[in-house]
C-alpha cells in the first residue's frame, strides 16, 4: 500500500541547497520534510570543497571549525610554463576562503535544518513528480527502504544536484550539451609541499577546457582534482591521464599519497531558462546555478535556497503557487548571482580558446603588479603594454 504524506514544502535533496532551503521555510513557520536518496548526508564527498567566506553571513552560516579545514588567503593562477600571479580572496571568486570538509559541512546545514523544524528521511529516493488534474505539481513519489509512498504539497523543490531529475519530471527543459559539462576526477593527496596560504588554479592545455585545482586541506595535503571539458574527452580515462600526468610532472605533489578519490561532473554552461513551473522551484545546481568558470557552486545554491524559502512562504500566505507567482523567485535568484554567472561564461569561452603561449604571456604581464583591486580592463591595459601582439586574441572580452 502506498503511504500519503501531507506536508507545507517537500524539498528533495538533502545538499546545501536543499538544507538552506528546508531551514529557511521551516524558520519561516512551513511544515517542511527533506527527503535525500543517500543513508547519510554530506557522504560520499563530491567537492574540491573551497568555499569563499564572503557569503556566509548573507545567508546565516556561522564559520565554524567543525567544518573549516583550513583558512587560506587567496588564490594562486598558474600559467603552463609556471609563471603565477596571487590574486587576494576578494577577487579569487568562489572557491577561496575556506577550504572545508564538505560532509561535515552539508551534515551542518541538515542539522540547522532539523533545529529550526524541518522533518528529514534518509534513503528516501524520489521518483516522480505528482500533478493535478491543472497540471500543478503537488508533491513527489518517493522510495524509502522499498516503501513506496506519496509525499504530498503544495511547494516542491528539486535541490537534487547536478543529475536532476525532478526538473525533467515537471516537464522543464534540462537538456545538456558535452560543451555545457566538464568532468572532474580529484585525489586527496597527502605529504605533498603546498603553499598552505593559496590554493592553485593551473590553466592551460595541461586542462583542456577546465584547470587543475590544488585547494589546501592542512599544511602537507590537498585535493588536488582536474576538470576537463566533456566535449574534449576523446576517450574513457583521458581525464585520469591528464590529472595523473600533471601530478608525475611536479617532484612535490607526486612524492604525496591518495587518501580519496572522487569523481564528478559539474555544468560549465548558463543556468537553466526557466527554473519553476507551477507547484516547483528548482534550486542548486538542479538549475545549473554552478559557476561556468570555477565550477564552484555551493554558495549559489544557499543563496538561491533562500530566496525559494521567502517565496514559498509567500505562496503559502497568497494560497497562490503557480509559475506567474514563481516568478518572484526567477527575478529573486537572477539579482543575487546571475550577473555573475553570465560574466564567467563569457570569461570560460574565452579561456577555451587561448594557446599555452597565450595564456603564458598575459600571467607575465602581469608580473610585478599589486593585484588586489582588478577588472578585466586592467588586465587587458596590463597585457596592451607588454604583449600588443595578443590583443586581438583578446579583443571580444572589452
Ligand atoms: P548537491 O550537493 O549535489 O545535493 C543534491 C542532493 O540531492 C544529493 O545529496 C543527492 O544525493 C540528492 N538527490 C539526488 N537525486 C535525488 C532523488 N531522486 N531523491 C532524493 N535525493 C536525491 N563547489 C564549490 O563551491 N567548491 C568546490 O570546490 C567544488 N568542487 C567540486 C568538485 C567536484 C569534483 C564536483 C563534482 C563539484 C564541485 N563543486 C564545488 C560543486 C558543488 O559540489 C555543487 O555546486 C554543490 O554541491 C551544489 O549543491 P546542491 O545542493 O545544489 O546539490
Amino acid at each position: 500500500m502506498v503511504e500519503v504524506m501531507e506536508f507545507d514544502a517537500v524539498v528533495v535533496g538533502g545538499g546545501p541547497g536543499g538544507s538552506m532551503t528546508a531551514r529557511d521555510m521551516a524558520r519561516a513557520g512551513l511544515d517542511v520534510l527533506m527527503i535525500e536518496k543517500r543513508q547519510e548526508i554530506g557522504t560520499p564527498v563530491r567537492c574540491g570543497e573551497g568555499i569563499a567566506k564572503i557569503w556566509l553571513d548573507e545567508v546565516g552560516i556561522e564559520p565554524s571549525n567543525r567544518w573549516i579545514a583550513l583558512e587560506v588567503n587567496g588564490a594562486r593562477i598558474v600559467a603552463p610554463n609556471g609563471q603565477y600571479v596571487d590574486l587576494t580572496e576578494e577577487l579569487a571568486g568562489n572557491e577561496t576562503g575556506f577550504v572545508v570538509h564538505r560532509d561535515a559541512f552539508d551534515r551542518a546545514l541538515a542539522e540547522d535544518a532539523i533545529r529550526a523544524g524541518a522533518k528529514t528521511m534518509l534513503k528516501c529516493s524520489a521518483t516522480d513528480v505528482i500533478k493535478d488534474e491543472r497540471g500543478f505539481v503537488v508533491g513527489v513519489k518517493a522510495k524509502q527502504w522499498g516503501k513506496e509512498m506519496e509525499l504530498r504539497a503544495p511547494v516542491v523543490i528539486g535541490a537534487d544536484g547536478f543529475e536532476s531529475q525532478v526538473g525533467r519530471w515537471a516537464g522543464i527543459d534540462t537538456k545538456i550539451t558535452a560543451k555545457d559539462v566538464n568532468t572532474c576526477l580529484q585525489y586527496e593527496l597527502v605529504g605533498i609541499d603546498i603553499d598552505r596560504f593559496y590554493n592553485e588554479f593551473h590553466i592551460g592545455s595541461m586542462a583542456p577546457g577546465g584547470y587543475v585545482w590544488i585547494f589546501n586541506k592542512s599544511s602537507d595535503s590537498a585535493n588536488v582534482g582536474i576538470g576537463v571539458n566533456l566535449g574534449m574527452v576523446k576517450e574513457p580515462g583521458d581525464v585520469k591521464r591528464y590529472l595523473d600526468r600533471f601530478i608525475e610532472d611536479q617532484p612535490r605533489l607526486s612524492k604525496g599519497q591518495n587518501v580519496e578519490t572522487v569523481a564528478g561532473a559539474v555544468s560549465v554552461g548558463l543556468p537553466l531558462e526557466s527554473v519553476t513551473t507551477d507547484g516547483l522551484m528548482l534550486v542548486g545546481d538542479a538549475a545549473r546555478m554552478i559557476d561556468p568558470l570555477t565550477g564552484g557552486g555551493v554558495s549559489n545554491a544557499c543563496i538561491a535556497g533562500q530566496v525559494a524559502a521567502r517565496v514559498a512562504k509567500e505562496a503559502h500566505e497568497a494560497g497562490d503557487f503557480s509559475r506567474e507567482f514563481f516568478q518572484r523567485y526567477e527575478e529573486g535568484w537572477r539579482a543575487k548571482i546571475e550577473d555573475q554567472l553570465f560574466r564567467n561564461y563569457i570569461a570560460k569561452e574565452k579561456l577555451l580558446e587561448l594557446s599555452d603561449d597565450t595564456i603564458n604571456k598575459i600571467i607575465d604581464a602581469l608580473q610585478g603588479y599589486k593585484i588586489e583591486r582588478i577588472t578585466t580592463a586592467d588586465i587587458l591595459r596590463m597585457v596592451q603594454e607588454r604583449y600588443p601582439e595578443i590583443m586581438d586574441e583578446l579583443a571580444d572580452l572589452l
